[in-house]
């Protein structure tokens, strides 16, 4: 018997057609969705809303990906790394507006003076937050050695994007080279 939209909206779980279904919803039905979504997360995490602080510490990246406009060959970029200083004082600035936590993100650079830029800046900003921020990082893929030193100088969480885990479309959008790894994702 098919559900009705009332009955897929008390789940708890969805199967693929259901999913489908509630991401296939028009006019009056779009509304219930919302409402429903509205309700679960103010159940869930409340009505409070959580900051989070992003650094971009830098655009520059030693990867090619298609569809990424800060690609390397990209020569149409202005290529920036910001300053220990400009970092410690959006670090304090965050901090001091009561923010939770921090990303920083920049490209992908696997060289130890990249891996050791990261380990100061982290050291760096907990002794200018007294250790009050929640750091997480997305600087790429890097070796596991990289994310332990990472993790030993302040960083909590890793923020790792990955644009597809299908072989033939990652193959597709991106080039045909060691440093872009199917296998590595
Ligand atoms: S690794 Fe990230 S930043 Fe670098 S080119 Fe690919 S998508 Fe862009």
């Amino acid at each position: 018997m098919t559900k009705t939209l009332d009955q897929l909206l008390l789940q708890k779980s969805f199967s693929r057609e259901d999913l489908i279904r509630l991401l296939s919803v028009k006019g009056d039905e779009t509304q219930k969705v919302l409402n429903r979504a509205l309700q679960v997360k103010t159940e869930t995490v409340g009505r409070k809303v959580y900051l989070r602080g992003l650094i971009e510490l830098s655009n520059i990246c030693a990867k090619d990906c298609c569809y990424c406009g800060i690609r390397k060959s990209n020569t149409k970029v202005h290529r920036y790394n910001l300053s220990d200083e400009e970092v410690y004082a959006a670090a304090e600035f965050a901090w001091k507006k009561g923010f939770g936590s921090l990303v920083i993100q920049s490209g992908e650079l696997i060289a130890p003076a990249f891996t050791e830029h990261i380990e100061r800046l982290l050291i760096g900003i907990h002794q200018h937050t007294n250790s009050e921020l929640s750091i997480t990082l997305s600087c790429g893929e890097q070796p596991y050695e990289v994310f332990k030193r990472w993790h030993a100088a302040g960083a909590h969480r890793y923020l790792l994007r990955i644009e597809s885990t299908d072989r033939e479309l990652y193959n597709q959008i991106h080039p045909q080279d060691s440093l872009h790894s199917y296998e590595n994702v």
